[in-house]
């Protein structure tokens, strides 16, 4: 395993040369590593104040960081609850709506989620994740969910299912537009508003797990924009700072809120964590907003989509590869193997065949994907693309 020394840009330094962070870090940079403003906020931020409990006290970039998600986020979303990684950011997210309900004297408490979704690796969101290799052996420990089929064409089926379930569940959870980890499976944007608007009807809480989709992946800042859709609670980390420290928040509506918010302390929304709020890496997101007001990120974003688009392009009639698709800035393609799959025996080969070419790609068993930082330029990329072609000259049937 070769040893990291540096980054920067889209660009690793290790013991044996240079790597391209085609997958950013797994998923987490989005401006390129050691971006200088979020670099300077950090540094800033660690000669004033590294740590403080956050139960009883609060402190500045706690605060400029929950008014500015709120700020940003889609409208309505009004109370920010922080913790340390995506996977606690959906635990604290499926504790908030059952906690709801508990606090309404209401029995629901069922959790609808999407075949191959995946929340997380605590075994709260391993049980809100599709089952499968991840998670086989701690099936004993795992709760019952609602399972709806993963989408296909208009979603019917999908729909279907969820109009049946949702009338006494807790809440549905969904990774909105693009399910990660468990294959990058892309569903439309009607869908996803069609499935927030049958949980209103029946009452259901809706959470969007943006721990992936969030900060740009998508085109969007965050993917619920694109069905212009508010959830009851939103979950943000991977490039929350931007990518550079481990963060994690919660949003939630005020109905939410005010379901724990109490004299009577048994109500109360129960959840800490000694690193919660860390003031450095609050300072590093609130660096990377202004990166976001700041710099023409958007503009970056649309521009890597169309870039990515080109040079999947050359793989769409490749009878080697199946699915090639692209949502925002993330393209993805199945490498045809008779093994498909997280364990197909290709994935670990590809990787290493990627490594040995100076380029960081980690595909999810026969799928390989593409995911780099905004900063990334057309001549690194057509280096990551010049590399899968290789690939499929060395692997493809
Ligand atoms: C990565 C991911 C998580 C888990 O985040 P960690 O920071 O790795 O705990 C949860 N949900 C989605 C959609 C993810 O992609």
């Amino acid at each position: 395993m070769p040893r990291v020394d540096s980054g920067e840009g889209a660009w690793l330094q290790t013991e044996h040369g240079r790597l391209l962070d085609a997958i950013s870090s797994w998923w987490v940079i989005t401006h390129g590593h050691r971006h200088p403003e979020i670099v300077a906020a950090i540094k800033a931020q660690a000669d004033r104040l590294d740590q403080v409990i956050f139960a009883g006290f609060t402190h500045q970039p706690a605060e400029d960081l929950a008014r500015g998600l709120i700020d940003i986020a889609p409208k309505g979303l009004a109370h920010v609850f922080y913790s340390d990684s995506g996977s606690t950011s959906v635990e604290v997210a499926l504790k908030m709506a059952l906690g709801f309900w508990r606090n309404q004297n209401s029995p629901r408490k069922r959790i609808i989620a999407l075949e191959h979704a995946y929340h997380g690796d605590t075994v709260g969101t391993m049980s809100a994740g599709g089952r499968g290799v991840f998670n086989a052996a701690y099936e004993p420990l795992l709760f019952d969910v609602a399972r709806l089929p993963f989408p296909q064409g208009r979603g019917c089926d999908t729909l279907a299912a969820l109009e049946e379930l949702a009338k006494d569940a807790a809440a549905l959870i969904v990774e909105p537009l693009i399910l990660g980890a468990g294959g990058m499976h892309i569903y439309g944007a009607e869908l996803l508003g069609k499935m927030k608007a049958l949980c209103e009807r029946h009452g259901t809480l809706f959470i969007a797990d943006e721990v992936m989709t969030g900060f740009g992946r998508t085109g969007t800042l965050f993917a619920c924009e694109q069905a212009g859709i508010t959830p009851d609670i939103l979950c943000v980390a991977k490039g929350l700072t931007g990518g550079s420290l481990p963060l994690a928040a919660t949003l939630c509506m005020p109905e939410i809120f005010q379901a724990h918010y109490s004299p009577d302390r048994s109500r109360t929304f129960f959840h800490s964590s000694s690193f919660t709020a860390n003031p450095i890496a609050c300072a590093a997101a609130v660096a990377n907003l202004q990166v976001w007001r700041e710099e023409p990120v958007r503009e970056r974003v649309a521009a890597l989509g169309e870039m990515q688009q080109q040079r999947l392009a050359r793989f769409q009639d490749d009878r080697r590869f199946e699915s090639v698709r692209r949502l925002g800035t993330i393209a993805a393609l199945d490498l045809k193997v008779s093994d498909p799959g997280y364990l197909a025996g290709r994935g670990p080969e590809l990787t290493a065949f990627f490594h040995a070419r100076g380029i960081l790609l980690r595909p999810l068993g026969n799928t390989i994907y593409v995911m780099p930082p905004y900063c990334i330029t057309a001549a690194e990329l057509d280096l990551v693309y010049d590399a899968i072609g290789a690939a499929a000259a060395e692997f493809g049937g």
